[in-house]
């Protein structure tokens, strides 16, 4: 049971919804509940509290401030105390809110609808991170505080390591391939996430050596697995800079022609966001690829705004849905119809279509009903080292994603 987090300040301007949400809140364990009837007085709590808050239930629609100006200004006071959005509006409003609120690094949980239930409530505060991890990556933004002689250091010392996460088939769990995501085992901060360091990669050689090193760690590992027999595909991340780098392309496909494995198995995801930024230096790099078989995968699909016409321009043969259009789509109307227009669209392109970020049995299930080919995501398998992945592999008990 999770500890309910205490104190937890209640924002709305109905009198009875506020005390709903603050009894329940006691229910559920917390200890101390704080009250603001509107936008105004929440801030002045969150100013004065700002260092015991652990929690906030907002509302949206109040008549002094409302609450998207509460999680903006909370923002310029750089507060980081977890907020949950309560609010009868409608459902696509609350995803945009949650869009708003992950791009601008507000520390939002979710949005839910009002009433909220015990259910709810609970899995959503199940969700908060604990503090010292969202500090973390708050005071050490993303990749910031990495110097380029540990990037070289690292690479020298092989630190870096790569994980491997499945690819099933929808309809019968079949382990049809990997992704490959590289962890950095620094001798100090021990396993660093991508997150942390490729953004400060970018734009720098670093990033093209980084990913030379993980095919090298991704065709040892397949020479390992073809040798017992286990024949399945590994994706690997490119970088756009990559793909424009003169001499990128053919060492990438001299080291897969020296390793012996076949190129069909290997395929070289790239962000539809990157492919679009110069679509005229990737297409001579992707048709190069193609040409010597190796499979292309369009990354993180639907986070950027490429159209169907440019997209059929180049030679891909799978597309990855982003995981913001796939988990929670079986209660979010707006999602399943981007999910099924994807679905559907990835289809008369003749592209295998893979759903990324398949948390819940109740993710799958939609998929299967939507005939959606492949998924990846934490309902399958998490990234897991080489050795745990092989176990993983060998079993063939997949009863629980049926
Ligand atoms: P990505 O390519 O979109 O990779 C998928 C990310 O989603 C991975 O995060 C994976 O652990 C995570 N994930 C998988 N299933 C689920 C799920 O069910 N729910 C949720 N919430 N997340 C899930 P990871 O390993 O932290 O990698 C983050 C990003 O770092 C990757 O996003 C990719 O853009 C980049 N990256 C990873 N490895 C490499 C690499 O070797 N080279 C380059 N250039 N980028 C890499
Ligand atoms: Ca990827
Ligand atoms: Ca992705």
């Amino acid at each position: 049971m999770v500890e309910f987090p205490s104190p937890v300040l209640v924002v709305d301007d109905s009198g009875v919804q506020r005390q709903y949400m603050a009894d329940l809140c006691r229910t559920l364990g917390a200890s101390e509940v704080l009250q603001a009837r509107g936008g105004a007085e929440a801030l002045e709590i969150l100013s004065t509290e700002r260092d015991r808050l652990r929690l906030v239930i907002v509302d949206l629609e109040m008549p002094d401030v409302d609450g998207v100006q509460v999680m903006q200004e909370s923002l310029q006071l750089k507060l980081e105390v977890p907020i949950i959005v309560a609010s009868s509006r409608e459902s696509s409003l609350l995803a945009s809110i949650e869009t708003m609120c992950a791009n601008l690094g507000v520390n939002l949980i979710c949005a839910l609808a009002k009433p909220l239930t015990v259910m709810q409530l609970t899995t959503a505060v199940s969700r908060i991170q604990p503090k010292s991890i969202a500090k973390k990556s708050i005071a050490e933004p993303e990749g910031h505080s990495f110097e380029p002689r540990e990037f070289s250091e690292a690479l020298m010392h092989h630190q870096f390591c790569a994980h491997f996460q499945p690819k099933v088939t929808l309809d019968s769990g079949t382990l049809k391939g990997v992704e490959v995501l590289i962890r950095w085992q620094h001798p100090r901060r021990g396993l660093v996430m991508p997150g942390h360091f490729i953004p400060a990669m970018e734009g720098t050689p670093f990033i093209h050596y980084v990913t030379f090193e993980v095919l090298d760690l991704t065709l040892a590992q397949m020479k390992d697995w073809l040798a017992r027999g286990l024949v399945i595909t590994a994706s690997i991340n490119l970088s756009a800079s990559s793909l424009a780098r003169p001499g990128f392309i053919d060492t990438l496909l001299e080291r897969i022609k020296t390793s012996k494995v076949p190129p069909s198995l290997i395929i070289c995801e790239i962000t539809e966001t990157a492919i679009m930024t110069d679509l005229g230096v990737s297409l001579g790099a992707l048709a190069r690829l193609r040409l010597h078989g190796v499979g292309l995968s369009i990354d993180d699909f639907g986070t950027g705004f490429s159209s169907m016409q440019q997209l059929s321009q180049a030679p891909f043969t799978e597309l990855k849905i982003d995981r913001a259009f796939v988990h929670g789509a079986h209660e979010r109307t707006h999602l399943r119809v981007m999910l099924e227009s994807t679905i559907e669209m990835a289809r008369r392109l003749n592209l295998n279509v893979v759903a990324e970020g398949v948390e819940t049995a109740a993710d799958w299930t939609l998929l299967r009903a939507l005939s959606c080919e492949m998924a990846q995501g934490y309902h399958i398998a998490r990234p897991m080292p080489s050795d745990t992945f092989l176990e993983w592999a060998q079993q063939t008990d997949r009863a629980h994603l049926a």
